[in-house]
């Protein structure tokens, strides 16, 4: 996973350039003008990287390259997950509200 850490602007271009939305609170969101910074979802994150090539004040990296003193910053961003489950807090999505139950919305064409 990649976590964000306390030199977060809160800016949030991180967010829209997630392929997998697992960066809250976003702008909107309730806690959102309270929060003192964004997280991300481990169990969420692809460890795609763009959100670290992304961030104006170099506030995120991947739990590898993560600094000693920053440590704390991985359970601090799953944390937040735990107090804000993530499938809880997705806006009203009436393309994939709308999935049988049971259904990911994730499929693979073989043609
Ligand atoms: Fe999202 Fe990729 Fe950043 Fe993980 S590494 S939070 S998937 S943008």
């Amino acid at each position: 996973t990649f976590v964000i850490n306390q030199g977060c602007c809160k800016d949030s271009s991180c967010i829209p350039v997630c392929p997998v939305q697992c960066i809250r609170p976003r702008p909107g969101d309730p806690d959102f003008t309270t929060t003192e910074q964004l997280y991300i979802d481990p169990a969420t994150c692809i460890d795609c990287g763009a959100c670290m090539d992304e961030c104006p004040v170099d506030a995120i990296h991947s739990e590898f390259d993560l600094p000693e003193q920053l440590s704390d910053y991985l359970d601090i961003n799953a944390g937040y997950f735990e107090e804000n489950p993530i499938a809880e807090s997705l806006p009203p999505d009436p393309v994939h509200r709308k999935l049988p139950a049971g259904h990911t919305g994730l499929s693979v064409a073989i043609v």
